[in-house]
């Protein structure tokens, strides 16, 4: 009961990349890149352990950005002719790669996925853009169709994480935070996409969705939501009748009615217990309380207990700071509320 994990995404050590940053440079090229990603992986996998994580992950060192780190391995896409459009219903101007041709996967995109395995005996989960989450975040001058271009990119994702799967990586989850911007879009066709993302797999799968990293197109976003986030009772019912198996949502200190987790019946439930957003680091009972706020809707034994987003941006210290926390309060949990 209360298994930890975390949402994906760890720091960078400061000699393999620029800190503090969602679109860090890499301090190391070529081979020494490679090799420094390597390293960076099994670092991050060791730190995890060490603050007791059941549920590890590869702390996403290998990629330079959620989406882009998939893109990269991907055929069809011009990385020259970059357009400036704006995503997430244009809450903040990007400048995006453009699709211009079929797509296809050149190869495996989560090499690394095989070293993780081998050195860890935890559960081991991987992380893949959602394909809503990219067509929002890229142009397209091929397809002509957001449906049609989200499938073939559903496609490919489900080709790596079939891959995933052979390596022997337990949960395969897909991040999905344009996921609470369009909703109908979600019921119309986000859900099926990931349905063919997941296709023929046997492994867990979980999808994550939230308000977004500490930054201050978000943060401004959620300030004009109100003081109730209601954006997930119009999608929890299509995700609880979907294939999916565990659903990754922001509750600490999010403005997220709790009580609408209640909707997410028979899935399992990643509830964020730590805020990432903030440099204060919970304390155990902080965790437990969330925790026991979340039962009062989820079946204990259906929560997994989790920070509330990717922590790739944040101080290395406080991270890690911060899974102890998360390991501690859940513990504290499993005492108090044990069967
Ligand atoms: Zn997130």
């Amino acid at each position: 009961m209360f298994e930890t994990t975390i949402a994906g995404s760890l720091p960078k050590p400061t000699w393999l990349a620029e800190p503090n940053t969602l679109w860090p440079a890499w301090r190391l090229s070529g081979t020494d890149l490679e090799t420094g990603q390597r390293d960076a992986t099994l670092l991050a996998i060791k730190g995890q352990e060490d603050a007791g994580i059941d549920i590890v992950t590869d702390g996403e060192q290998a990629r330079q950005h959620f989406v882009h780190g998939f893109l990269a391995r991907v055929e069809g896409i011009d990385f020259a002719r970059r357009v400036e459009i704006g995503i997430r219903a244009d809450r903040y101007k990007a400048m995006v790669p453009t699709v211009v041709d079929k797509l296809l996967l050149r190869g495996r995109v989560h090499p690394e996925a095989r070293l993780a395995r081998v050195h860890t005996r935890h559960k081991l989960k991987f992380t893949l853009p959602g394909p809503m989450t990219i067509v929002d975040t890229i142009a397209d001058a091929h397809y002509g169709d957001r449906i049609e271009l989200a499938m073939a990119f559903a496609a490919l994702l489900n080709e790596e994480a079939r891959a995933l799967e052979s390596d022997g990586v337990d949960v395969v989850q897909f991040d999905e935070p344009a996921f609470n911007v369009y909703m109908d879009a979600v019921k119309d066709w986000g859900i099926a996409a990931l349905h063919r993302a997941v296709a023929g797999l046997s492994c867990t799968t979980a999808v994550h969705i939230c308000y977004g990293y500490g930054i201050p197109a978000n943060l401004a976003w959620k300030a004009s939501l109100g003081s109730e986030w209601r954006q997930y009772e119009a999608i929890f019912p299509a995700l609880a009748s979907s294939r999916i198996n565990q659903v990754s949502v922001e509750c600490r200190n999010a403005r997220v009615p709790l009580s609408l987790l209640g909707l997410l019946e028979g899935k399992d439930v990643l509830v964020g217990v730590i805020d990432v957003a903030t440099e204060q680091i919970e304390t155990p009972d902080e965790v437990a309380a969330t925790i026991e706020q979340a039962m009062a809707y989820v079946p204990r034994e259906r929560i997994i207990a989790c920070t509330n987003c990717g922590m790739a941006p944040m101080r290395r210290e406080i991270a890690y700071a911060k899974l102890g926390s998360l390991t501690a309060g859940a513990a504290l949990a499993r005492r108090k509320f044990g069967s």
